[in-house]
């Protein structure tokens, strides 16, 4: 062989797990740590949520939805800094996605086959170059199977409500209903692991990482070892 042409990127992180396992923060923390930039792909299920209730799209009808997906636009105001904002056909909608009410629908909307298909499209684009983490369900198992890292990260669910619960009161959401946090929580794993398109899953070469009792920052460096250790130097950035 004369000449080999390798199309490189930048490598690609993939971080899944179950709602409230702390993926949001740590993501952030590596792309931030690796100058990455980080997508949140579970804040574009919100989005298309929030506006198909708006606009009252009866997303059962597939003319209606496609009609609809086809003048959508999602994008995120600046990719890299801690804080991002969700702009969905010029809608800023950061704030608005993060209600228990989206919270309640978006797994079913998240099910469905031309929605996944369409977001998956556009997180694709995204992390086309590489230099990502980005963190959902199905990134490791289906938006990028060739990511050069896959985390699975999980806590037990007591966890995951209790995290969930200081971090929307922190963003001024109100006393939170434990319970009740707790059961929609519960629901929504019920629903993302056993759907039948994309299912929440620990891809198969997924590292495993259990995060009861740790910080966020013992985690971080967990993955950051992890990084390191895995990634070829000359893929590193
Ligand atoms: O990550 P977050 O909790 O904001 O995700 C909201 C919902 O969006 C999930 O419960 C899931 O139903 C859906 N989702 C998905 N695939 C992704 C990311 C999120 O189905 N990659």
């Amino acid at each position: 062989i004369d000449h080999v042409f390798l199309m490189k990127r930048d490598p690609i992180i993939a971080i899944d797990g179950p709602a409230g396992s702390g993926k949001s923060t740590v993501t952030k923390l590596i792309a931030k740590k690796l100058n990455f930039i980080f997508l949140d792909t579970g804040a574009m299920y919100r989005a298309l949520s929030w506006y198909l209730l708006k606009e009252k799209i009866n997303y059962e009808n597939h003319e209606e939805l496609n009609s609809f997906l086809s003048d959508i636009s999602i994008t995120f105001q600046s990719f890299t800094g801690s804080n991002q904002n969700v702009i969905i056909n010029d809608h800023n909608v950061t704030e608005k996605i993060r209600t228990q009410k989206i919270s309640s629908i978006v797994s079913s909307i998240a099910s469905i086959r031309e929605i996944r298909e369409f977001l998956v499209k556009e997180q694709r684009k995204i992390g086309e170059a590489g230099g990502i983490v980005a963190e959902g369900r199905d990134i490791g198992s289906k938006v990028f199977p060739n990511a050069e890292l896959k985390i699975f990260l999980t806590a037990t669910i007591d966890e995951r409500a209790k995290r969930r619960k200081n971090e929307l009161e922190a963003m001024g959401q109100g006393t939170i209903d434990f319970k009740k946090l707790k059961k929609n929580i519960e629901q929504r794993d019920f629903d993302d692991y056993n759907r039948k398109i994309s299912p929440l899953v620990k891809a198969e070469d997924a590292i495993e990482i259990i995060s009861d009792g740790y910080q966020i920052n013992e985690v971080v460096e967990k993955i950051l070892e992890i990084y390191y250790e895995t990634i070829p130097k000359e893929l590193q950035l």
